[in-house]
């Protein structure tokens, strides 16, 4: 306001100086004629004024205001603080919606935005690497175009979907189990949030499937235990004693399998849930092996022509009880597939750039190539009968699998059927003192 009206008072000046000076030149017409142009030279300002706004306005964003004095100034000055403002705040926006994009790219599950016809506003990496889609190609459309699916279709046709997933398996992504979640928000738009739940449920498959072979395992030796339990309480009266021990002694048989079940399964779940790495305890390699020879020797009590071959570095670095562990398990697989007679080698050697093998050579059985992969699984063995029969609880190559790898190592197998196998801990070159 004080700009406009000190621009009224300069312009009043000025026609009355002109009307002044035209009346000592020239009489009253030349004062009117001096002060009419004064007020003409006043609008043509003004007029000039308005077209550089109007030709400042039409310009890219960020060009400065024109310069000017008086009103002019500081409207132009105005301008150019409003629009300093606005770009600072349009600065700002634009960061903090980058910031919830990146946010929303950090985020572990697929997010999809979609807006009221169902077309793709935004999504992000997750969400495209789920479902199988493109972000650069596949935005603005629809996404029941895209996924066809007909229960993903009516899942969001139907008004209640609110908090409830689906499962969905789309041809878009073959062999993963998604789990998809809508909510509706502002404007008709719809948030989807997408889950990869394959491993999730493969693991939910594992735990169920572990669950009955325990079951499975426990069934059988406790059904043995009790008939014969029964049987010799009910002949107590009129069975001669040495029948009754043989009783008795089928039911301690089977009970102690029981107990060799359950402490391998305690021995693997410790493995398992046991977080802290195993300790780096120096190992006497020789004294180790001359253990597990011994230990073979009991087992095998004679059946067997043992060998004890140590041509390996000094020492491990390792936990003493868990490669132990490992070491006398394959030992006695070894001494369990070997039919009377046969050969059962150990031996500790340098393995190439400086590791350790610790091998277990038998002239048994051996394993037909197509049972080697899964081996190592919970409760797999190639005859179930077998196994049993030699006391195995089918947990042991687990158990080894499990150690081996707390300890960096790698179990190798090698069989021929018929001629013998050999099994293998292969250790890195930091677990291995020389
Ligand atoms: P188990 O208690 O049944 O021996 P393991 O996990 O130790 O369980 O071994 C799994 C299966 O691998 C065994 O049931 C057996 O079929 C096979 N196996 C392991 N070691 C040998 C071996 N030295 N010779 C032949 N077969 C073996």
């Amino acid at each position: 306001m004080k700009a406009i009206a000190s621009e009224l008072l300069v312009a009043i000046a000025l026609a009355i100086l002109a009307a002044l000076a035209g009346w000592f030149a020239a009489g009253e017409i030349g004062a009117e004629l001096m002060a009419l142009s004064a007020v003409t030279f006043f609008f043509l300002r003004q007029l000039w004024m308005v077209l550089r706004l109007i030709h400042w306005a039409g310009c890219p964003l960020g060009t400065p205001t024109p310069s000017a004095s008086g009103a002019w100034g500081a409207v132009f000055d105005a301008l150019h603080r409003r629009g300093r403002l606005a770009s600072a705040e349009r600065e700002q926006a634009t960061q903090e919606l980058d910031r919830f994009r990146r946010a929303a790219e950090a985020l572990p599950d697929g997010v999809m935005i979609l807006d009221g016809h169902r077309a793709i506003e935004w999504m992000n990496l997750q969400a495209e690497a789920c479902l199988g889609l493109k972000g650069s190609v596949d935005t603005g459309s629809r996404i029941t175009h895209l996924l066809r699916e007909p229960e993903f279709v009516a899942y969001l046709d139907s008004p209640d979907h609110r908090g409830v997933p689906l499962e969905l398996h789309t041809q878009r992504n073959p062999g993963r189990s998604l789990q998809v979640q809508a909510a509706p928000f502002a404007a008709g738009r719809t948030l989807l949030l997408v889950r990869d739940v394959t491993q999730l449920q493969k693991l939910a498959t594992m735990r169920r499937d572990f669950v009955a072979n325990v079951s499975h395992e426990l069934k059988t030796p406790l059904t043995v235990t009790l008939g014969f339990v029964e049987t010799a309480l009910d002949a107590l009266d009129d069975t001669p004693p040495h029948e009754i021990a043989q009783y008795l002694q089928t039911a301690v048989e089977q009970a102690r399998r029981m107990q060799r079940l359950i402490d391998d399964l305690l021995t693997l779940s410790a493995l398992e849930t046991d977080s802290p790495p195993p300790l780096e305890d120096p190992i006497d390699a020789a004294a180790l092996l001359t253990d597990i020879c011994q230990e073979v020797a009991a087992l095998s009590a004679g059946r067997h022509r043992i060998v004890l071959e140590n041509e390996g570095p000094r020492g491990l670095l390792g936990s003493a009880r868990e490669l132990r562990s490992a070491f006398a398990n394959l030992a006695g697989n070894a001494v369990r597939y070997t039919p009377d007679g046969g050969e059962i080698v150990l031996r500790w050697s340098l393995e190439g750039t400086a590791g350790g093998r610790f091998s277990v050579r038998d002239s048994g059985i051996g394993i037909d190539p197509k049972h080697l992969p899964r081996l190592t699984e919970r409760f797999y063995r190639v005859d179930r009968g077998r196994s049993r029969d030699a006391g195995g609880t089918g947990l042991g190559l687990a158990i080894v699998k499990h150690v081996l790898e707390r300890h960096q190592a790698a179990l190798q197998i090698e069989s021929v059927p018929g001629q013998g196998s050999r099994f293998s801990a292969v250790f890195p070159p930091h677990r291995v003192q020389s």
